[in-house]
């Protein structure tokens, strides 16, 4: 029997012939070999490792994690939600284990900033119960604001890091990072990156773990109530803590040394240890590789008999040299004269994820064999195709109005602080919206210091979700200090950008079942913001009206332009067996080419011959070119089937 996957399919070939099954299914079975993507093969860990509770905020590229459990978690007998961010996640995640419950949280690298808190101290806290906390790290920064290295976060907290390089790694050292949280009472950080994440391979099951979704919190003030006098007894503890774990990481099974003797090794984990076995393949070379999978703490034996048995070693990491000073320190400590090679030493670079071309680069500088450059691995270079808003999409209406208000009201330069979202796409022509964009939340906080430090006028813009997020906060702030900030809530009714997870905001829960709906408008009156207005920004003049009202109020205003993600409004029109869409008119199109240059909808394009059309695949119907606002001509017509 063969196993694989294909697209959200898993196809298992047997004598039969080949039987369709879902992923979903597929994860619940009790045996067998699968070709999973390192995000699904998590799930699996989890299903082994016998996790009863899970709470994310999602965030590329741990997102599928939740999108799986979403559809899973109820027949495996694991309790999941989304939460508002990711410190309520791993608040929430932190209870349970604390109270008996196997707990998992997993959140983009970024995510862990916004979970710092709570990360720091709950290291001090420990754990009841088995105790996993993921940070997916984008390094090259697909989909992210920075590539922020979080291994520090382990050093930084005293927690146990794990670092799989492969979807059987994902799964198999999630179950152990559990048995490594229990052992010893701790919270581990189990780090992968988008290639690890993102990658499909095999996976062998093991056997399902017994899970248990309820236990029973036994009071412990002095464990779980942090205040000074019990935060310094858990530190002492802490500290005990890290010396045993030094010791379980030198005899971990996943810290191994490959090879047969060399003069040189290479010292690697994560991702990074893929492109080393392709690199030195590539070149043809036989060198010993410690693989770390355990890598805080560091094993300091296996890396000091490492570094006494070879006359080099070459640390080859991606992002920071996390592991190159590490071992340099074990090099000084033990009195070790090997040579060390890295990034500290200018060898290999800080930035962006590696490759098999980048790995051999490295190593040929380092060991001085030419090298080949035909860059085979590299991503291939194509035609460069900026991301745009969706045809249809109701940001786009938002922002057209927007600069539309901002041209009559002649507003002298104003400042237009953006989010996280795919509105942050706002920045493209025409509509240059995105002035000042840092983290979740960042478009509330710094309108405050803008209208404040500045006399121009503050238009911002957050989303539905990353207003639950991070943005109720810097609200209070702007009402409570009145700052005199315009706040555009674009409620697509959806998390968009990470594949149409639901927000407080829905009436439904991760598991699409019935769930209380939290009023983004309640909200905000409940802060005190004298004007709240609810749009519907398909509606271009009303939505005009009030962005004028709140532009010309004193204060914190607020409108909520409130309409469905055009991807959803799409599946729900096709489902409903609605098809519309708009067509021109070229007796009445005058080529004035508003459409084409001031609203851009991709669907909207200049045939060869100059005439204006829209392509009807393109066109989901939205109707908003065909106001008067946008074609002026009435040129833009209805089309029903
Ligand atoms: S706005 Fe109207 S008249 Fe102008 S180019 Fe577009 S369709 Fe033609
Ligand atoms: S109706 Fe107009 S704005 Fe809407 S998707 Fe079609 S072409 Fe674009």
């Amino acid at each position: 029997m063969e196993n694989f996957s294909r697209k959200g399919k898993m196809v298992q070939i047997s004598n039969e012939g080949a039987i369709k099954m879902s992923v979903y299914d597929v994860l619940l079975n009790d045996s067998g070999k699968y070709f999973l993507l390192g995000n699904e093969a998590i799930v699996r860990g989890m299903i082994e490792a016998g996790v009863g509770f899970a709470a994310t905020y999602p965030g590329t590229p741990s997102s599928e994690v939740g999108d799986v459990l979403s559809r899973i978690a109820k027949k495996a007998g694991i309790y999941f939600e989304y939460s508002t961010n990711e410190i309520v996640a791993l608040e929430a995640v932190a209870a349970a284990a604390a109270s008996g419950v196997r707990s998992f949280t997993f959140m983009k690298h970024v995510g862990l900033n916004v979970a710092a808190d709570a990360f720091m101290s709950v290291s001090y806290a420990g754990t009841n119960s088995g105790l996993v906390i993921m940070s997916g790290d984008d390094p090259s920064m697909f989909s992210s604001q920075n590539e922020q290295d979080n291994r520090h976060y382990a050093e930084f907290a005293y927690m146990p890091l794990l670092e799989p390089s492969n979807p059987q790694e994902a799964k198999d050292f999630l179950v152990y990072a559990f048995k490594i949280s229990e052992k010893y009472g701790t919270p581990v950080l189990f780090r992968t990156t988008t290639r690890v994440s993102h990658l499909r391979g095999i996976v062998e099951y093991g056997s399902k773990g017994e899970i248990k979704a309820k236990g029973h919190f036994n009071k412990n003030f002095e464990k779980f109530t942090l205040l000074p006098s019990n935060a310094y007894k858990q530190k002492g503890k802490l500290i005990e803590r890290y010396n045993a774990l030094k010791e379980e990481s030198d005899s971990s099974y996943i810290n191994r040394v490959e090879g047969k003797g060399s003069d040189i090794g290479i010292i690697t984990s994560g991702a990074a240890y893929n492109s080393v076995k392709d690199a030195i393949i590539e070149l043809g070379l036989e060198i010993d590789i410690l693989k770390l999978g355990f890598t805080f703490p560091i094993p300091e034996k296996k890396i000091s008999d490492f570094l006494n048995s070879h006359k080099r070693v070459i640390v080859v990491e991606e992002l920071d040299p996390y592991l190159e000073t590490k071992v340099r320190n074990v090099a000084q400590i033990y009195g070790i004269n090997t040579s060390i090679n890295g990034k500290m030493d200018g060898f290999s670079p800080w930035s962006y994820e590696f490759n098999p071309d980048r790995v051999m680069e490295i190593l040929s500088k380092i060991i001085g064999i030419e090298i080949k450059k035909d860059d085979k691995y590299s991503e291939i270079k194509l035609p460069s195709r900026p991301p745009v808003l969706c045809p249809g999409c109701p940001h786009r209406a938002t922002f057209y109005a927007t600069k539309l208000v901002s041209k009559q009201l002649r507003l002298e330069d104003p400042i237009y602080p953006n989010d996280i979202g795919c509105y942050s796409l706002g920045y493209q022509k025409p509509y240059q919206m995105s002035d000042f964009l840092l983290c979740m939340g960042s478009s509330i906080g710094s309108a405050s210091g803008f209208s404040q430090a500045t006399d121009q006028p503050v238009i911002s813009f957050i989303g539905d979700s990353t207003f639950f997020h991070a943005g109720i906060p810097g609200l209070i702030n702007a009402v409570h200090n009145n700052h005199r900030v315009v706040l555009i809530i674009l409620d697509n009714r959806t998390t968009a950008m990470t594949g149409h997870q639901p927000n407080p905001g829905l009436p439904f829960n991760a598991y699409r079942e019935p769930a209380k709906e939290i009023s983004i408008e309640e909200i905000v009156k409940g802060i005190g913001v004298k004007y709240v207005r609810t749009v519907d920004p398909y509606d271009l003049k009303e939505t005009m009206v009030a962005i004028r009202e709140a532009a010309n109020s004193d204060g914190v205003s607020v409108i909520i332009a409130k309409r469905e993600c055009a991807l959803l409004r799409d599946e729900r029109m096709r489902r409903e067996g609605k098809w519309i869409r708009y067509q021109i008119n070229q007796e009445k199109c005058t080529k004035c080419m508003n459409c084409v240059k001031n609203f851009t909808c991709p669907a909207i394009y200049v045939d060869s011959d100059g005439s204006v059309k829209i392509d009807p695949v393109l066109c989901d119907g939205c109707g908003v070119c065909s106001t008067s606002l946008v074609c002026g001509f009435h040129a833009i017509e209805r089309v029903e089937q």
